[in-house]
C-alpha cells in the first residue's frame, strides 16, 4: 500500500485524484489531505477516506473543522500547518494539487523530506524552476508530472536519450475563442470563459486556457522538467485535445501520446507508474473522432502566449512576474473589474516595469512575487 498525501484535495485535480484512488483501493492509503478553506468538501473527503491528518490553511475554517471532527483526525492550520502535515502524515508520495505560487514552499518541503512528488501544480516550476530542479537532483527523488502535456512528453521520453530530442510539440486546445476577432474578444464575459470546451478545471487555469497563458506557463514548465531550450518547444493548436503532446527526435521520428480528454488518465499513470492498469474510463473511439486538426497559434489575438515566451527568454525573475501578474489580473477579470482583452495589457505593463534578476535566490523570488502582485493591483486600479 502506498501512503498518499494530497495537498489541494478539494480542487479539480484533488477531487480527480481521489476518484482514481477510490477506483484502486487495494493500492493506496490516503494518510493526509489539505485545502485552503473549503471545509465542507474536505470533511466529506475525511468521512470517506479516513486520513489521520488534515490541514486547512485558513485558520477560521480549521477551527470549524475541528468542531465537527472526532479525535481520530488531527487538524492542522495555517501555512505552518501545511508543513507539519507533510512531516506528520509519513506519506511516501505527495500529490501537489494546490493552485498558484502558494504551492512553492510546500513543494520544497516535500522534496527536502525526500518523498516522491506527483506534480500537478505548474506555477511553482514557472517561478522557481532552477531551485526546484536543483533540489530534486540533490535529493535524488522522482518528480512525476500530471499536467497532461508534460505527462505525454514524459511518456514519449521513457527509455530515450534526452540529448537526441529535436523538439517537442506542446498541444493546446486553443480555448473556446480561437478564431475570434478583437471586438469579439473584448466583449467576452466571465461566464463565456468558464465554459471550457474540453476540460473541467479550476477557475484560474480555465481563464489561462482561454488566453493561452496556460500554454505559455507550460512552455516554461517543460523547459525545467525536461531540460529543454525555448527554441526546442513549439506550441500547436489541436482543438480535439486527443494528442496530448509529441516529441520529435533528431532522426525525424515523432512520438505522440493520445487518449480521451480526462485528467484521471495522467493522474492514474503518475500514481501507478510504470504500470498501465485497467480503469472504467471509456476508450478513445477513432471512428467517432473522424478528423483531427493542427494549427499555428495566433499570438496577435492571444498575446499572453507571446508574453510568456518573452518571460521564458529573459529568465531569472521575469517568469515569476508573469505568473504573479497573471494570477492577480485573472482574479480582477473574474470579479468583472477588467475586460478579457485587458489581461495581456496589464501583464505587459507589469513586466515592463521589472528588471529581471538572474539566478535569483528563494528570497528574491518571494520578494518579486509580492512586488508584482502589488504593482498589478496598482495598474488595475487605473483601469
Ligand atoms: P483548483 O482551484 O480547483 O484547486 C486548488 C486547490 O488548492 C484547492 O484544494 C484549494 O483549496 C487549494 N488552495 C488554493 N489556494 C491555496 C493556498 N494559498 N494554500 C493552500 N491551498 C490552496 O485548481 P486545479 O485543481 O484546477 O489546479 C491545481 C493545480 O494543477 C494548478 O496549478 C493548475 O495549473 C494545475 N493543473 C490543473 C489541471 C486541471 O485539469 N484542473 C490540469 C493541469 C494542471 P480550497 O478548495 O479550499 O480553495
Ligand atoms: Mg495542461
Amino acid at each position: 500500500m502506498r501512503r498518499i498525501l494530497i495537498l489541494g484535495s478539494t480542487g479539480s485535480i484533488g477531487r480527480n485524484t481521489i476518484r482514481v484512488i477510490e477506483s484502486l483501493p487495494e493500492r493506496f492509503q490516503v494518510v493526509g489531505l489539505s485545502a485552503y478553506s473549503d471545509t465542507q468538501t474536505l470533511l466529506r473527503q475525511v468521512d470517506s477516506l479516513r486520513p489521520r491528518y488534515i490541514c486547512l490553511v485558513d485558520e477560521s475554517s480549521a477551527r470549524r473543522a475541528k468542531k465537527s471532527l472526532s479525535s481520530s483526525c488531527y487538524v492542522f492550520s495555517g501555512q505552518k500547518g501545511l508543513i507539519d502535515l507533510i512531516h506528520k502524515s509519513k506519506a511516501d508520495t505527495v500529490v501537489l494539487a494546490i493552485s498558484g505560487s502558494s504551492a512553492l514552499l510546500p513543494l520544497l518541503e516535500v522534496i527536502a523530506s525526500r518523498k516522491t512528488v506527483i506534480l500537478a501544480n505548474k506555477e511553482a516550476l514557472v517561478i522557481a524552476g532552477a531551485i526546484i530542479m536543483r533540489e530534486i537532483k540533490k535529493r535524488q527523488i522522482r518528480i512525476l508530472p500530471v499536467d497532461s502535456e508534460q505527462s505525454a512528453i514524459w511518456q514519449c521520453l521513457e527509455g530515450k536519450n534526452r540529448g537526441q530530442i529535436r523538439k517537442i510539440y506542446l498541444t493546446a486546445s486553443g480555448g473556446p475563442f480561437k478564431g475570434y476577432n478583437y471586438r469579439q474578444l473584448k466583449n467576452i464575459s466571465v461566464q463565456d470563459v468558464l465554459s471550457h470546451p474540453c476540460w473541467r478545471m479550476g477557475r484560474r487555469i480555465t481563464v489561462d486556457s482561454a488566453t493561452l497563458m496556460n500554454k505559455g506557463l507550460e512552455i516554461i514548465e517543460a523547459m525545467w522538467l525536461f531540460d529543454l531550450e525555448l527554441s526546442q518547444i513549439e506550441v500547436i493548436i489541436h482543438p480535439e485535445a486527443i494528442v496530448h503532446s509529441m516529441v520529435e527526435f533528431h532522426d525525424g521520428i515523432i512520438l505522440a501520446q493520445l487518449s480521451i480528454t480526462d485528467m484521471r488518465i495522467p493522474i492514474q499513470y503518475a500514481l501507478t507508474y510504470p504500470q498501465h492498469l485497467k480503469n472504467t474510463l471509456r476508450p478513445l473511439n477513432f471512428f467517432k473522432l473522424k478528423n483531427i486538426h493542427f494549427q499555428r497559434p495566433n499570438v496577435r489575438m492571444f498575446p499572453c502566449l507571446r508574453l510568456a515566451i518573452s518571460a521564458a527568454k529573459q529568465g531569472g525573475t521575469m517568469p515569476c512576474v508573469l505568473n504573479a501578474a497573471d494570477e492577480i489580473v485573472v482574479g480582477a477579470f473574474l470579479n468583472n473589474r477588467i475586460n478579457f482583452t485587458d489581461i495581456p495589457r496589464v501583464i505587459a505593463s507589469v513586466m515592463e516595469s521589472h528588471k529581471s534578476i538572474s539566478d535569483p535566490s528563494l528570497d528574491e523570488i518571494l520578494h518579486t512575487d509580492n512586488w508584482a502582485r502589488v504593482r498589478t493591483e496598482e495598474i488595475i486600479r487605473g483601469y
